[in-house]
């Protein structure tokens, strides 16, 4: 039958799984039984929405268990009402599939619902790791589920627990911490998303989170053969002690306290020799630490979900990445484009003996049973009650919060902060007044929002605006300064998302505002057009505040500094750029603290606490205060 918008509706003519009443495990027993391998296989499945949106019936027609939001080339609907009839869409269709499995949708909601214009767009989790408040981090993870799964969504790719070792690393903006005891903490934010107590999951403002990368991701070795221009695809090499000890630490937490209902493995690989010199596991490929360490010692019961495209990295033939993948463990495979032929070739090996029917039963009853915890089965289509509190008032309130909470005062000479609230201020910088920047990567675009919609919410220079000042603002510093009691000047990167190295194609490695830099050599150094703008109007105003929007520490050279008064690390604040002008002007203290050690120069990476001669610019934990 149909509902009143002529949706397909699930009807419940008997069978046992569609019994509300019956515990899940029972439900997903009976519906294994009933299901063909082909529907098997289909449920294994994860298309991106580029792949379906000309054609929605092509996810009935292949069983597809899952699509994606990715980095596709279709436009993004930009209102939640617009998600949200895509997402059903979708479910229209898979409700038409013989069984009426539904099907489950999922994005990359890392700092807020960042595929969507208008949703509130949180720090970046190095930010959110310099607050040392996992509770703040689960509330905020409760709100970007909030804003999610009203638009759709019920799965988002999150938390990232990794344990980022080197900040040349490109994806260094996703790791909470260098420290794995305080990533560890953090994994607090799956309960946020997907609720404390058991059954929370089908709640409306609830999804399933993916922790991710399993594991190792943070800590390759940068410069390694394999590591070079493909960062977030480098080598882990470590001995299992370590490797235990740092990447590992948080998935036992991630999985044995907060019950995370995915796992994403890395792209990276692991090498145990510990000279970098033996044969590097692929992280896809890993038998022993996804299905040994992860499901059985971990007792992991979730299910795993491959990294985009992640098995075509593996050594072999097609076939032959498709069996490995299976065997290692993976139970859903992210095949953005090549889901048909996914299928097709899995479907060949389990034919041919090579993959054992078990173990895509166990794959399938581990999908299953989230989507009978998420009340897939019950409420298919997107409960839209929270709709209209996508990017609230509330929302945003909070994300204030996490910017003041997250900015770290690292130098503050002769107390030149906090400002007066009524002082001439001189703003200047190309990070002072930018959104995208101020965002970074995973907002509105894979990349990030650069030459883009405006991201709703107030920059760094609104917010000081805002807050009763009265503002000169020259990007490029040419203005004349006179007059103004103080500078702030607002340097730092410009966005990316997964390293710095050739694996998007020739078009982003290279950015024209730092005229044409590739950004793999941009090491951690300030940019020339951001030393110029420092020297410039530092040189000219008697207190200069410097603030570094960046996704992690940057590199300041002694003779700048002595020029800087108050230096602060403002991280990628996202989109509530009033919450720095809280702490420059007192509203709030400046209470964070580094979690991150912050070098003197980039040769110092990889260094992090408890390293032996560890003598950092400013250490793991430093963050002055103010009143
Ligand atoms: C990234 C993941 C992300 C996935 C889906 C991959 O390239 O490594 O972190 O969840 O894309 O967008």
């Amino acid at each position: 039958g149909t509902d009143a918008f002529g949706r397909p509706q699930i009807s419940n003519t008997g069978q046992a799984y569609l019994d509300a009443k019956l515990p899940i495990r029972h439900r997903v027993e009976d519906l294994l039984l009933r299901m063909t391998l082909e529907e098997k296989v289909g449920q294994m499945t994860q298309a991106e929405r580029g792949a379906v949106t000309g054609d929605a019936s092509l996810i009935k027609v292949w069983g597809l268990g899952s699509v994606l939001s990715g980095g596709g080339s279709v436009p993004t609907p930009n209102s939640p009402q617009g998600w949200a009839d895509m997402v059903d869409r979708f479910q229209a269709e898979a409700l038409k599939t013989r069984l009426q499995i539904p099907l489950l949708y999922g994005v990359d909601s890392v700092h807020g619902h960042g595929n969507l214009l208008g949703a509130t767009v949180f720090p970046h989790n190095i930010g959110l790791g310099s607050t040392w408040d996992p509770d703040l981090v689960r509330r905020i993870a409760h709100v970007v589920a909030e804003e999610t799964r009203a638009t759709g969504p019920q799965w988002t790719f999150a938390p990232c627990v990794c344990v980022a070792r080197d900040a040349r690393w490109g994806r260094t903006y996703e790791s909470f911490s260098e420290h794995p005891g305080l990533v560890t903490r953090y994994a607090s934010s799956i309960e946020g998303f997907q609720g404390t107590r058991s059954g929370e999951l089908r709640d409306n403002d609830r999804v399933l989170a993916s922790t991710k990368h399993y594991a190792g991701d943070g800590d390759t070795r940068f410069g390694s053969a394999a590591g070079d221009y493909t960062i977030d695809q480098g080598v882990t090499v470590t001995n299992r002690r370590d490797f235990v000890r740092i990447d590992l630490a948080p998935y036992v937490d991630a999985v044995g306290r907060y019950d995370t209902g995915t796992v994403m493995p890395s792209f990276s690989s692991v090498d145990w020799t510990e000279d970098g010199e033996g044969n590097p596991i692929k992280m896809h490929a890993n038998r022993e630490l996804i299905t040994d360490v992860l499901k059985g010692k971990l007792d992991f019961d979730g299910f795993v979900i491959s990294d985009w495209e992640g098995i075509h990295q593996l050594p072999g033939d097609w076939a032959t990445q498709v069996r490995t993948g299976v065997n290692a463990g993976i139970d859903m495979f992210m095949e953005p484009n090549s889901y048909q032929s996914f299928e097709i070739t899995l479907l060949d090996e389990v034919r041919a003996g090579r993959v054992a029917q078990p173990r895509i039963d166990d794959a399938v009853r581990r999908i299953l049973t989230k989507k009978f915890e998420l009340g897939l089965f019950e409420k298919p289509y997107t409960d839209r009650t929270h709709l209209g509190d996508v990017g609230s008032a509330a929302h945003r309130a909070l994300a204030r919060e996490a910017v003041a909470k997250s900015q770290v005062l690292l130098k503050n000479s002769g107390g030149v902060l906090p400002l007066k609230k009524n002082a001439k201020v001189y703003v200047a910088g190309r990070n002072a007044d930018d959104m995208g920047n101020q965002a970074g990567g995973w907002t509105l675009s894979w990349q990030g929002a650069t030459g883009q919609d405006r991201i709703p919410g107030n920059s760094i220079l609104e917010g000081i605006q805002q807050a009763g000042a009265q503002v000169t603002y020259s990007k490029d510093g040419s203005a004349p300064t006179a007059g103004s009691d103080a500078a702030v000047v607002v340097v730092g990167e410009t966005p990316y998302a997964e390293g710095f190295g050739d694996v998007g194609g020739p078009e982003w490695p290279w950015d024209p505002e730092d005229g044409g830099v590739p950004r793999e050599e941009k090491s951690l150094e300030l940019q020339p057009v951001d030393k110029a703008v420092v020297d410039k109007v530092c040189g000219a105003v008697a207190k200069c505040v410097v603030l570094v929007v960046s996704g992690r520490p940057q590199v300041i050279a002694p003779a700048q500094l002595a020029k800087i008064d108050a230096l602060v690390a403002s991280w990628l604040p996202g989109s509530q750029g009033e919450g720095v002008a809280d702490v420059l002007f007192g509203k709030r203290p400046f209470t964070g603290k580094l979690s991150h050690s912050w070098p003197r120069s980039a040769d110092q990476e990889p260094i992090n606490v408890g390293d032996r001669n560890y003598n950092p610019l400013y250490p793991f934990g430093w963050g002055l205060r103010t009143k």
